[in-house]
């Protein structure tokens, strides 16, 4: 998995890095030097396996249980994995849930459920990180090309946490600049995972990108370490749009 050495002697926390992109996410940086922890919700036997891929390819990792969108629990993770790592150099916000549903079906438990993971878990879990977080850090947060449009019917929600993400990672990267600290935000469009749609919706989104396919996690993650890593130095307060180019 060997990819360079860019990352050499950092520190990053990934959330949500059990499955999916997160996953994909920790074992890049791992695989280019960074020392990593990840959070997870609930999947523990996932997490494990995350650690034991980067373990077994030369690299240092850590999981760690915590809740995004419970305040305690996530400034609890962030606490552990600081100390753990002993600070962060790059803090990664992938932590998310997707739930579709048309307005008039829809209810307030989904609508707390993944604003509290998707924006809420990432005011708290940034407020905690930032005291641990060194000058000339990184923070990247992973939105979605649902923040600028709504691709199927039943994404309001979904794309309006999207939304609130983008106006977060400027807004940070506006307060964090003095800091040096590097703000962006990724926004992918459909991507292989366990969250990405099923069946004929599949079919639908897969025709209408461009290029003809969902995107592989390795494809958000080698973003993620461009953004991360010494190339990047001059980006700060983007939305990056990583999509096949479905967003045209
Ligand atoms: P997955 O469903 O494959 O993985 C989600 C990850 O987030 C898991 O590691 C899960 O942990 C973790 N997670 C979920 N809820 C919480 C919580 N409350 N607290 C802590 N961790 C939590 O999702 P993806 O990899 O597809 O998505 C990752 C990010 O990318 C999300 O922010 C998503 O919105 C975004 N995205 C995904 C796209 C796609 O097509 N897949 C497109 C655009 C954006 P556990 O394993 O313990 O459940």
């Amino acid at each position: 998995m060997s990819h360079s050495n860019a990352l050499g002697g950092k520190k990053a926390l990934v959330t949500g890095g059990s499955r999916g992109i997160g996953s994909a996410i920790a074992k890049r940086l791992a695989a280019d030097g960074a020392e990593v922890a990840i959070t997870y919700a609930g999947n523990k036997t996932a997490a494990d396996a995350t650690v034991a891929a980067i373990e077994q390819a030369g690299g240092k990792a850590v999981a760690i249980q915590a809740d995004a969108s419970d305040d305690a629990s996530q400034r609890a993770g962030i606490e552990a994995a600081a100390a753990a790592l002993g600070g962060f150099d790059i803090l990664v916000h992938n932590a998310g849930v997707a739930e579709f549903a048309a307005i008039e079906e829809d209810t307030d438990e989904s609508f707390a459920r993944q604003f509290g993971v998707n924006v809420r878990g990432l005011h708290v879990g940034t407020r905690a990180a930032l005291p641990h977080l060194s000058d000339g850090g990184r923070i990247i947060l992973i939105g979605s090309v649902a923040a600028d449009r709504a691709p199927f019917g039943g994404i309001s929600t979904y794309g309006a946490t999207k939304a609130a993400v983008a106006g977060l990672g400027r807004g940070w990267a506006k307060d964090l600049a003095s800091r040096n600290i590097l703000v962006n935000v990724i926004q992918p469009g459909p991507i292989e995972t366990d969250m990405a749609p099923t069946g004929d919706l599949a079919d639908a989104l897969r025709q209408s990108v461009p290029l003809g396919r969902f995107g592989a996690v390795e494809e958000i993650a080698g973003v993620a370490a461009f953004l991360a890593g010494p190339d990047a130095t001059f980006i700060t307060g983007t939305t990056l749009n990583v999509d096949g180019g479905v967003s045209l």
